[in-house]
């Protein structure tokens, strides 16, 4: 059996083992529920009076788990009876005082203003934890190799070049390319959810809910979006002051940067003292693709493990609520997935949509299981040379621009989210603030780091771009983990598109080497 199928059936069997075994499992009973301490008010009876247990906020928004004993429907009003453990992290007190560490308490509290989360099962909790060391080696493993490989290959790739020229051209071209597509991508995911109106097919009960469950969260992305620096400063933030602190941190565009320095410096050296140093960084590259081609024979268990874990913990009724606005950024994928890369791939490339796809496919899996285009690197450069024929001095220095700077389904995925969070929440929007939405998500998914769930963050600042409150993300939050995988897969096909295109315009035939 192909490595691939392996894959795909670790993906398939993951997705079944979350679904059946996971936290949010329909079969399991589910006995625990999530809070944020601060907002809990324990009463003796199911809308009483508060009974005096104070509990103090925990650092950093952090929540508690509660245990669920039962729960009582009074017309809209949903009530939990639950109970806590005084702890040391969780230091309780009531009337008389601090309560005894281990000391258990009870009471009743009322769901929407307590903000809870959704009831979920201890079980199924306790073994998708079992799978996440598994997954997270899985991962580590691949991550591992992204330093030394980006380095060593981009160096050989420029100090092999020879003529800086075509350094410059190769720059510009890739630069444009990406440019071009994920213009092309927030256009189409703008168009689509501004047609279908995926906004108006929520319910108010599932908008309330959403709002209640993911407002913390939403909250915390906002936050962690108001730090991230300038433009100006993430430009000049390129130079590295000390490279191998770039290398230490993965500081993926400085290593880049230096990298680039490094291999203009060797092709002005005497060639006779460079030989050497290419010959050993060459090496290096070498190595690295053993041990991506090694690591790759244990992608089925670690994805089968990813993915258990993602759809454990996301279950389907989310889904349910939001399956329009799911199905609008998935049908845009898609179409920028098949109209424009399957078209410029095949027209510039010479490359028939059905290789292309063929040879992407291990990149596109490792993407959709890992949601990081960071961590599928290895394998989207290895995916590049030897199933699409592309030359090392392109792929080395395209796809790890690509993975940080170019991310389309990232892109489109904001379009689809801004206009369906203004549709919400009856925001009309002019022809404007869609150009608006077009240029900020060009930005935000350009500063998107290649790791899960940043385009999330930086959503938060198209919202706040075209005055669309930010609390909307909390709507989108829980469906967030998948369609990261989607968007991620894209965004690896893209470079990879980009990769193909670049190589055909330099001269050389890229071309689809079944292994
Ligand atoms: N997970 C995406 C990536 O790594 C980025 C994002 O959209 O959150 O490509």
């Amino acid at each position: 059996m192909q490595i691939y199928t392996k894959i795909l059936i670790g993906m398939a069997a993951g997705a079944v083992c979350g679904l059946l075994l996971g936290p949010r499992s329909a079969l399991l009973e589910k006995d625990q529920v999530s809070a944020l301490p601060a907002m809990l008010k324990l009463t003796d009876a199911p809308g009483g009076r508060p009974n005096g247990v104070a509990l103090p906020p925990l650092p950093g928004n952090g929540r508690v788990q509660l245990r669920l004993l039962a729960t009582h429907r009074a017309k809209d009003l949903v009530y939990h009876k639950v109970s806590l453990r005084v702890s040391e992290r969780l230091a309780l007190a009531d009337s008389s005082g601090r309560l005894k560490r281990g000391t258990v308490v009870s009471g009743w509290v009322d769901v929407k203003a307590a903000g809870l989360g959704a009831p979920v099962s201890t079980i199924g909790a306790t073994l998708i934890g079992w799978l996440s060391p598994i997954g997270e080696a899985f991962l580590k493993l691949i991550k591992m190799i992204v330093v030394p490989l980006v380095f060593a290959s981009l160096l050989v790739g420029v100090a092999s070049l020879g003529d800086l020229r075509r350094l410059g051209r190769l720059g510009g071209k890739t630069l444009a390319y990406f440019l071009l597509t994920t213009f092309a991508a927030i256009t189409i995911g703008v168009t689509i959810a501004s047609v279908v109106k995926p906004g108006n097919a929520i319910s108010a009960k599932d908008k309330t809910e959403l709002l209640r469950e993911y407002k913390s969260s939403a909250d915390e992305k906002a936050e962690q979006a108001a730090k991230s620096p300038s433009a100006a400063e993430t430009i000049i933030g390129i130079i590295p002051v000390n490279p191998a602190e770039s290398m230490a941190t993965g500081n993926m565009l400085q290593i880049i940067f230096f990298a680039l320095i490094f291999g203009i410096a060797l092709t002005l050296l005497e060639q006779q003292r460079v030989k050497p140093v290419i010959a050993f960084f060459e090496t290096v590259n070498d190595a690295m693709i053993v041990v991506v081609n090694g690591v790759m024979k244990l992608a089925p268990y670690g994805v089968f493990a990813l993915v258990a874990q993602v759809v454990g913990q996301s279950g389907l009724s989310v889904l349910q609520a939001l399956l329009v606005y799911a199905l609008v950024v998935l049908a845009g994928l898609a179409v920028q997935a098949f109209a424009v890369y399957s078209s410029v791939v095949r027209v510039i490339g010479k490359i028939r949509t059905i290789d292309f796809w063929r040879a992407a496919r291990p990149a596109q899996l490792i993407a959709f299981s890992s949601s990081s285009s960071s961590a599928t690197l290895p394998v989207t450069m290895r995916v590049a040379e030897e199933r699409l024929g592309v030359s090392r001095q392109v792929s080395s220095f395209v796809l790890p621009l690509g993975s940080t700077i170019n991310m389309d389904g990232t892109a489109l995925y904001q379009g689809v989210a801004a206009i369906f969070i203004a549709q919400v929440f009856n925001m009309p929007l002019g022809l404007m603030d869609m150009v608006t939405i077009v240029l900020t998500a060009t930005l935000a998914s350009i500063g998107a780091a290649g790791v899960p769930g940043v385009g999330m963050i930086t959503l938060t600042l198209v919202l706040t771009t075209v005055g669309v409150p930010t609390t909307g993300v909390a709507l989108i939050l829980g469906m967030d983990r998948i369609l990261d995988m989607f968007r991620t897969a894209i965004n690896v096909t893209g470079d990879l598109s980009a990769a193909v295109i670049v190589s055909a315009t330099e001269g050389e035939s890229p071309r689809y080497q079944p292994q």
